[in-house]
């Protein structure tokens, strides 16, 4: 394609299956050049990313559970051996949260103990992987993670997530602050609701399809290709200027409060 990517070497981390977002992303980047590395959380899940990485000419399966420490550091001793202690991009699309948390009211569901770790593993871990990248990386490095609008505002079911996201997001500018001297760049793609395995643990999931297609401005939910064209353009120098940016792939869906009065009319 562009060759827009080439010569650059980026980290892929939460790949589950070919619907996952980070292979959305992933392709994407390979398609345009770039040469990549993933992680899977767990062998159950490696057995299905090993084959996905070497479709886009990748080798590099590392094992990672960003819950623990030591699996986040052995991975990266690993890329050192294959890359030599350089990276030039990385992108975070990890969530996880309790199935049992993500239905009914967030004032019911929500436990101490289902908080912190889905804040840990849904917000803290995207810290974590740029304290370990930033030192990799040389000027024009980026970052890239995945939040949802429910940081925002109120969607049914998405709870305790939400407020993981609006921790990643804040957390996207203070790294986009820190890192911005050393030319480093730190967004997030804000993607509309898209059929994975993690987006099925949300309550009614499928209304929250429904509702972004029916009420969207362009009526319709997204690709995995439209949402990777957008980490394209994130990662590569062509937003050589943008940092600290949480960029929506959402047919619209954010900007609009009172879509459609047509419906209440009929
Ligand atoms: P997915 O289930 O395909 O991917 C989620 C990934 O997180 C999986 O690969 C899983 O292994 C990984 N993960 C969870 N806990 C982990 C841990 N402890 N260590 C390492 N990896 C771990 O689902 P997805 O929808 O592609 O999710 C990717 C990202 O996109 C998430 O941050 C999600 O919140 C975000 N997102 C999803 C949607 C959607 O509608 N699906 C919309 C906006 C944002």
């Amino acid at each position: 394609m562009t060759g827009l990517m080439k010569g650059k070497r980026g980290l892929i981390m939460g790949v589950a299956n070919d619907h996952s977002i980070a292979w959305g992303i992933a392709r994407t980047l390979a398609a345009h050049g770039a040469e990549l590395a993933f992680t899977h959380q767990g062998e159950a899940l490696g057995r299905r990313v090993t084959p996905l990485a070497q479709s886009v000419g990748s080798d590099l399966s590392i094992p990672c559970d960003v819950e623990d420490l030591a699996s986040v550091d052995a991975a990266f001793a690993r890329l050192d051996e294959a890359w030599g202690g350089k990276i030039d991009f990385v992108v975070h699309a990890i969530g996880f949260s309790a199935k049992a948390e993500l239905k009914g009211r967030y004032i019911d569901a929500t436990t101490r103990e289902n908080f912190t770790r889905t804040m840990v593993i849904s917000a803290f871990s995207f810290t974590e992987i740029a304290q370990r990248a930033a030192k990799r990386m040389s000027p024009g490095g980026a970052l890239l993670t995945l939040t949802y609008g429910g940081s925002t505002r109120v969607m049914p079911n998405y709870n305790v997530m939400g407020l993981a996201k609006a921790a990643l997001e804040a957390s996207v500018r203070y790294l986009a602050n820190d890192l911005g001297p050393d030319g480093i760049r730190v967004n997030a793609l804000s993607p509309g609701p898209v059929r994975t395995l993690a987006g099925a643990g949300i309550a009614d999931a499928r209304l929250m399809y429904a509702h972004q297609a029916a009420n969207a401005p362009l009526r319709r939910t997204v690709t995995l290709d439209e949402i990777g064209g957008s980490a394209l353009y994130l990662l590569s120098d062509l937003s050589g200027g943008v940092t600290g940016e949480i960029h929506h792939v959402d047919s619209g869906y954010n900007i609009v409060s009172m879509p459609r009065p047509d419906i209440l009319k009929a």
